[in-house]
């Protein structure tokens, strides 16, 4: 290594061999592991604050590695918004969704909340990206309103034009809208300027350090009662404890996501949920 004295960059360590085995492990697995069912859905399910009912729930993917077992998004997702594949593996996603979502129904399930889908910005590039979801929600014969698709924070940072674009197609096709992490940029309070969206879902890592102070809290109260101002549901995501909870519904947070009421689970489990749960 030549002329890198004092860059961290350049250092060596063991770390970074396991790191590159590991991402070529992905790479290299990732189109079989489509083929061949590897990804998974989860659902989980959002709460009402108000009564307690379940008001939706999010599609969060699991991939079932053959050699490296049970793998989160944290471990792949990164890595396809590099490589692109996150585009198939999203398209796949919203696809299975709605395929189960037709099955459920057809089996006479009539209670089913909204569902949301989580799509990257990535994919969000794609030229016809608004009629592709659209024709698939089609194919499986479902109302665009049952549907919700999660826009990250950071995907309004750049490009916003388009995205506002994107967005307003979104909702004109029925589809919800949400902004998902939200908080967790430098430039969250002027994104809700122009931003079309329907939802707000308020990012845990913000929400946890900020709940941590007496002007933590009242921070995250105002950013409540700005996104009524501004006819905006707003839900708050990784609700881990009951003070939390309540703390959120004296703010008049509308719902609330998090492993204190329901940790991510397989859509067999989550069907049986939906059949025993009122709404
Ligand atoms: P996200 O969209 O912000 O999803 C919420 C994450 O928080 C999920 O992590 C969920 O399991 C986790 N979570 C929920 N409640 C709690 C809680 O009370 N405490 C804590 N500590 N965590 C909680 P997960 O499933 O590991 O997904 C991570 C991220 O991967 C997601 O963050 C999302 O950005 C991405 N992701 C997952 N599935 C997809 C997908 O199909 N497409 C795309 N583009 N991204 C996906
Ligand atoms: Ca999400
Ligand atoms: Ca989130
Ligand atoms: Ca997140």
């Amino acid at each position: 290594v030549k002329g890198k004295v004092g860059n961290p960059i350049a250092e060596y360590t063991p770390e970074m061999d396991r790191n590159m085995e590991l991402k070529k492990k992905i790479t290299i697995g990732m189109e079989a592991g489509l083929l061949h069912g590897e990804f998974v859905l989860c659902m989980q399910p959002k709460y009402s604050l108000s009564d307690e009912s379940m008001s939706g729930a999010e599609v969060l993917v699991r991939w079932h590695h053959p050699e490296m077992g049970l793998l989160s998004p944290m471990m792949f997702i990164p890595l396809f918004e590099e490589n692109g594949f996150i585009e198939k593996l999203d398209m796949y996603i919203f696809e299975a969704t709605c395929q189960e979502l037709q099955k459920w129904k057809r089996a006479g399930i009539l209670n089913i909340p909204r569902i949301s889908v989580n799509i990257s910005r990535v994919t969000l590039g794609r030229k016809n990206i608004v009629k592709e979801l659209i024709a698939i929600a089609e194919r499986y014969n479902l109302e665009t309103d049952s549907l919700e698709v999660e826009i990250t924070e950071g995907t309004l940072e750049r490009s916003t034009e388009r995205i506002i674009k994107i967005i307003n197609d979104l909702k004109s096709a029925g589809f919800y809208v949400s902004i998902d992490d939200f908080g967790s940029g430098y430039s969250s309070l002027s994104i809700l300027k122009d931003m079309p969206a329907d939802i707000i879902k308020i990012d845990k890592e913000f929400l946890s350090e900020t709940f941590d102070s007496q002007k933590g809290k009242k921070i995250i109260n105002s950013v409540i009662q700005m996104s009524k101002e501004l006819n905006l549901e707003i839900v708050a995501e990784g609700i881990e404890t009951k003070e939390q909870a309540e703390s959120l519904k004296s703010m008049n947070c509308d719902v609330a996501q998090g492993y204190y009421f329901a940790k991510p689970m397989p859509l067999e489990a989550f069907k049986k949920l939906i059949k025993i749960t009122r709404q």
